[in-house]
């Protein structure tokens, strides 16, 4: 038996696994670009370079957002009210859970 924690748990790891990752990328990006980075628009690579930061970039936010919902979750699972919707108080149905384990909101709220 696995409880909604432990789950959760197991999502934040592997969710900040993945930030630590993007971090290191993000770094070894930055040294690539070394100090020509102020003459970006004269490098070819440049353009593919900052695209490539963009992406990751936007990488690293949505996992820091996923993190915070996650962490959020985890405390709402150990006070029992893993599940239920901060919106409206309903129980959120198991396929969004199943789908978005760190969802605080059912579909109706969250598309408020
Ligand atoms: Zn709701």
């Amino acid at each position: 038996m696995t409880g909604p924690s432990e789950q959760l748990r197991r999502n934040w790891l592997e969710a900040q696994q993945r930030r630590e990752r993007l971090e290191a990328e993000m770094h070894l990006l930055r040294q690539e670009r070394g100090a020509d980075a102020a003459d970006d628009e004269h490098d070819p690579d440049g353009a593919t370079l900052s695209g490539e930061w963009s992406r990751l970039e936007g990488l690293r936010v949505a996992t820091a957002a996923e993190l915070d919902d996650l962490v959020a979750a985890i405390a709402r699972a150990e006070a029992g009210t893993y599940g239920v919707c901060i919106g409206c108080g309903r129980n959120i149905p198991a396929a969004r859970l199943e789908a978005r384990p760190a969802a605080l909101r059912c579909v109706n709220c969250a598309a408020k």
